[in-house]
């Protein structure tokens, strides 16, 4: 067998070697079932043991209040932008927008189909390389929500504290950042995530929505994109992602006995401190991102010049750090730290771009 590589994509991404060991384990024969996971009715007994074992575990890890309902969805984070205007957009049919990125701006396109959406501030003048700075007053109070991207996946941003937008709830995009650290989900109204960079496989899409939110859609959203169809249900209204959703829970169990998110946060911040502290100081390579706005997840930096970022990038693939190529509307390169990756990942990684940079000073 080939060793593994060390993968800093951006998603899909490394999953804990743990998990993957556990899954090939149970893959034939899951819990003397005579079955895989793969294989079994979602409506069986046993796979209710794993969607209810992975929503509980969720609820724990993430300490999510009794009011919010957990949904586990298909069609990824993209079908939010359209599923988050279609439920919530349903009182004034106004909602507010900060854009910090692609992610951030389809979402706002989607929702203007739907309503009425307005721009409250973008960083789209510096190519995003920061959060905007916004207070109460340039929320408008009448919105039915307010809406973010919690962490820039592409940019490399993360929101140092969350925007104050009164009594309008907030919406999140927590896709690349969930699980990585506490979050204080009474905070919001609703966040929503991709499975495939902190949770487990693609397929995925995991929504959790303060109950008050349920139930107003609009009167045109499908049958399958409204909230109320999938929290009657359990997420049972029809077959759910049934594989990523048991992966899903053993990545949970492994993060729980790792201590939780604290432990994973502290985990993360020095993987995130180790990056960081030799970009500020390489002569060679820098960071893209005001400081006090990076991420912990994604790390992009650049050379400042297209070839000597593409020979970085060809150096690194050849010894076994793969998919760090920057974004196409960054360049450079961008290093993903999901919790999977380990510590010692990073530090091989800066063990060869030290080196690098010296070969090519
Ligand atoms: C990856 C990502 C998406 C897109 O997720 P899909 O599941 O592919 O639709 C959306 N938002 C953020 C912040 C992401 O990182």
């Amino acid at each position: 067998m080939n060793s593994r590589v060390y993968n800093f994509s951006a998603s899909p991404s490394m999953l804990p070697e743990p998990v993957l060991k556990r899954a090939a384990e149970e893959m034939l024969n899951y819990q003397g079932s005579g079955q895989s996971v793969m294989e079994m009715s979602h409506r069986s007994k046993i796979f209710d043991s794993i969607i209810v074992g992975c929503e509980s575990l969720l609820r724990e890890v993430l300490n999510i209040p009794s009011n919010y309902k957990v949904l586990f969805l298909q069609g990824g984070a993209s079908s939010q932008f359209a599923m988050v205007p279609l439920n919530l957009m349903n009182k004034n049919h106004k909602a507010d927008f900060i854009i910090t990125g692609q992610w951030a701006n389809k979402a706002y396109k989607e929702a203007a189909r739907y309503g009425n959406a307005r721009i409250v501030a973008s960083s789209k003048d510096k190519t995003f390389t920061y959060i905007p700075k916004t207070s109460r007053a340039d929320f408008d109070p009448e919105a039915d929500y307010a809406y973010i991207c919690l962490n820039n996946t592409i940019y490399g941003t993360k929101y140092p504290e969350l925007p104050d937008t009164g009594d309008v709830p907030l919406v999140a995009d927590v896709s690349s950042c969930i699980l990585s650290e506490p979050l204080d989900v009474s905070k919001f109204g609703l966040v929503f995530a991709g499975a495939q960079k902190n949770m487990g496989p693609a397929g995925l899409t995991v929504v959790i929505v303060r109950e008050d939110l349920i139930g107003n859609a609009q009167e045109i959203t499908p049958t399958m994109f409204n909230y109320a169809t999938h929290a009657e249900k359990n997420s049972l209204f029809n077959t759910p992602p049934c594989y990523s959703i048991y992966m899903c829970k053993l990545v949970l169990e492994w993060l729980k006995n790792l201590g939780g998110l604290k432990a994973m946060a502290k985990i993360n911040h020095k993987k995130a401190d180790i990056l960081y502290g030799f970009l500020d100081q390489s002569k060679l390579f820098h960071g893209t991102v005001v400081k006090e706005d990076r991420s912990l997840m994604n790390v992009p930096f650049v050379t400042g010049s297209d070839e000597m970022d593409a020979k970085a990038v060809k150096a690194a693939e050849a010894e076994g750090f793969v998919n760090i190529k920057g974004h196409r509307t960054v360049g450079g390169l961008r290093a993903s730290i999901y919790n999977a990756m380990p510590t010692e990942g990073v530090e091989k990684l800066v063990d060869f771009l030290r080196r690098f940079e010296k070969e090519n000073a």
